[in-house]
């Protein structure tokens, strides 16, 4: 069975939209795992959020969908995050608001935890250094964790004490070896490594590997769709970037 996974949409629709006819014509997919910030600083949480359940998303909710449904206070966020959660508030429909609620901070399938942050706190922490992935190994009992928040992709192995792993590029494939693993796809719809394409993973159980991707966007579309809202400057500007 092959997998998208996906992470930190973020209100995006032409970025989603341009990885899921990516993902599509480059060999398919049965199951679509979303980790997180669905919606959250773009400009069309609706659109984003009745896509993936259009596609039976397994979704966990990150810490944009906790501000959204009041669950985290807004003064835990940025200023531009804040606005634009408060914005998306008075956007999202109550059909979409109830789907919201239905995401649990955390998954397992297939072997693999799916949360946002990490596994011993899914809504905040951002699971990027060594240390962090050997300290978060006992908060899940899958071989896999599949994760986002941090908007870079990244991937980790760990065996016995061993651990490898680094940022993936477009068309890094790995290999799901015996050991432990933590999985970033990156994110659809804000990168921030410096590369302004929409990130995702394909994780193929069969042959047990996993290959990152980037693919272009009509990011000035989005910028356009944000402009007309009134989303922050600083929200608009980083997506031109990847920063
Ligand atoms: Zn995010």
């Amino acid at each position: 069975m092959r997998i998208l996974v996906v992470s930190d949409i973020h209100a995006n629709l032409p970025a989603l939209d341009a990885v899921l006819a990516a993902a599509r014509s480059g060999g398919g997919f049965a199951r679509v795992w979303s980790l997180g910030d669905t919606v959250g600083y773009g400009p069309q949480p609706n659109e984003c959020l009745e896509r993936m359940q259009g596609l039976g998303a397994l979704s966990v909710a990150g810490n944009h969908e906790g501000a959204v449904l009041g669950q985290l206070p807004l003064s835990d966020f940025n200023p531009a995050a804040a606005r634009a959660i408060e914005w998306t508030v008075v956007q999202l429909s109550g059909q979409m608001t109830d789907y919201l609620r239905t995401m649990p901070a955390r998954l397992e399938e297939s072997d693999v935890t799916l949360v946002h942050g990490s596994p011993r706190d899914p809504a905040w922490e951002y699971l990027s250094l060594a240390r962090q992935a050997a300290d978060n190994l006992a908060s899940f009992t899958t071989q896999g964790c599949a994760h986002g928040h941090t908007h870079v992709p990244a991937w980790l192995s760990v065996e016995g004490q061993r651990m490898a792993g680094g940022r993936p590029g477009e068309g890094t494939t790995v290999k799901i070896g015996r050991g432990r693993f933590y999985l970033n796809p990156g994110s659809v719809g804000q990168p921030r490594d410096g590369d302004s394409r929409a990130s995702y993973a394909v994780v193929d159980l069969e042959v047990r590997r996993v290959t990152f991707r980037r693919v272009p966007y009509d990011i000035r579309e989005t910028q356009r769709l944000m402009q007309a809202a009134g989303l922050p400057a600083v929200l608009i500007n980083r997506l031109s970037i990847g920063r």
